[in-house]
């Protein structure tokens, strides 16, 4: 079925960053035939139009780390200091389930749909039924189920996660919009050994790794005591720095570690705002993207990162690094919008497929209205995606040609069933959370 859609500014993300002032799309199932301006725009041979009444189109979004299983935690002691010792692992030991992560997967999935995220890289427990739900939303993603030193909510290994992954991935190798991957939590919450098994699994099967990595200032210590290198040092020294690599933060990255992941092609997933709520710190984006790093947005799970879209990301990546580096010409919105877009495509290995409005890539595609009040006047689109726009204001969404977003409702799932359904789910788990608020501080 091809589909053309009209009257829209067409943002391209192509390396020229053509725009289409009035422009046209046309798709052929899950494939973009052409992209221009209306001139040129086909009279016949489409089966469907779609009016874009003006809106802005773009290429689809892509979260390069996030953690859809942890729906429940959000707003949760957000600014408590023992937040992590308090609610986050107490909390995913004693109510954590297979529905509780299926039914949370779906809501931030739903979440990320609507708010024009068509792609997103996902480290969580139970990613089988996670996969589970990626399918049944008719997501793009890549799934990477977490490798930690201790046995997890979703296994009673004593070092959790890799015999789950040596079952997780072969099931889900070979999906059309899926690919299996491997999460080692962080280089400090893994041992060597489990490390290196992780890398090793990646390899055999040909897909991403992906871990946290410098994101801690005691992880940092950590490796300076006990082997008096940097983490990432510590990692190249494992020889588990390659093109596979997808490691998220990076904010205590020394120029010598920029050199190290530059040389070794690992790509980087950047999360400014769960970093800043934090106050973890700003990474060097800057530097990396100078040293030829691939670089992406993420927005981290939703205890760190609160909200699942990037329109959130880019203002905040926007006003943290201009701030930053003291430089208000710093990283020009179109720059934002590409990291939000091509650039999250590069870090997930998926370039070639998504991360542009060109004629082969995915239809992938985003609509962001402006008939909303924030939306006028338009100078620039890429500063008013950066600077006005809000998740709200996505209009329509397609994933892999499919309608996934229809004048702001989705398609073939309803929200307010995917919330019933998952705060059934998490009754146990609210009754363990308000119990846990009341203890004495740890
Ligand atoms: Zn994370």
């Amino acid at each position: 079925m091809k589909t053309l859609i009209t009257n829209a500014t067409v943002l391209t993300m192509n390396p020229e960053y053509e725009v289409f002032e009035k422009g046209f799309i046309l798709f052929e199932n899950d494939r973009i035939l052409a992209v221009g301006p209306t001139e040129e725009q086909p009279s016949a041979g489409y089966d469907h139009m779609l009016d874009g009444k003006n809106a802005i189109a773009m290429p689809g979004m892509v979260n390069t780390h996030t953690h859809i299983g942890m729906i429940p935690f959000r707003s949760l002691g957000d600014d408590t200091p023992d937040r992590l010792r308090r609610f986050l692992f107490p909390l995913e030991k004693a109510c954590m389930t297979k529905d509780l992560a299926y039914h949370s997967g779906k809501y931030a999935i739903a979440e990320m749909q609507l708010a024009g995220v068509t792609t997103f890289m996902d480290m969580y427990y139970f990613e089988d039924e996670l996969a589970q739900a990626t399918d049944e939303m008719k997501a793009r993603a890549i799934l990477g189920e977490t490798v930690i030193d201790f046995a997890t909510c979703d296994t009673t290994e004593a070092h959790g996660g890799l015999a789950y992954a040596e079952i997780f991935i072969p099931k889900w190798l070979g999906h059309n919009l899926i690919t299996p991957a491997i999460a080692p939590h962080a280089p400090n919450t893994n041992s060597p050994q489990a490390l290196r098994r992780a890398a090793d699994i990646a390899e055999k099967y040909g897909v991403p790794l992906t871990l946290h990595l410098s994101e801690m200032d005691y992880e940092i210590r950590h490796f300076q005591e006990k082997y008096g290198k940097t983490p990432v040092a510590f990692l190249n020294d494992l020889s588990i720095l390659n093109k596979r690599l997808i490691a998220a933060h990076c904010i205590h990255v020394t120029p010598e570690d920029i050199t190290l992941l530059q040389q070794n092609e690992v790509a980087v997933a950047h999360c400014i705002g769960a970093n800043t709520k934090s106050a973890k710190g700003v990474a060097p984006v800057k530097a990396m993207l100078e040293a030829g790093i691939r670089v992406g947005l993420g927005t981290d799970g939703p205890s760190s990162g609160n909200t699942l879209d990037l329109f959130t990301q880019m203002r905040m990546f926007a006003n943290f690094h201009k701030t930053h580096l003291q430089d208000r010409g710093a990283f020009p919105a179109r720059e934002i919008v590409r990291l939000a877009t091509m650039g999250g495509a590069e870090v997930l290995g998926l370039a070639d497929k998504i991360g542009s409005l060109e004629p082969g890539k995915k239809a992938d595609i985003v609509l962001v209205e402006t008939e909303s009040a924030n939306m006028f006047p338009i100078f620039d689109p890429y500063a008013v995606l950066v600077y006005s726009a809000n998740a709200g204001n996505v209009s329509e969404v397609f994933i892999n040609g499919a309608p996934i977003v229809k004048d702001k409702r989705l398609v073939a799932q309803n929200l307010n069933a995917l919330r019933t359904a998952l705060a059934s789910e998490m009754q146990e788990f609210t009754k363990q959370a308000k119990a846990n608020e009341k203890k004495p501080v740890l």
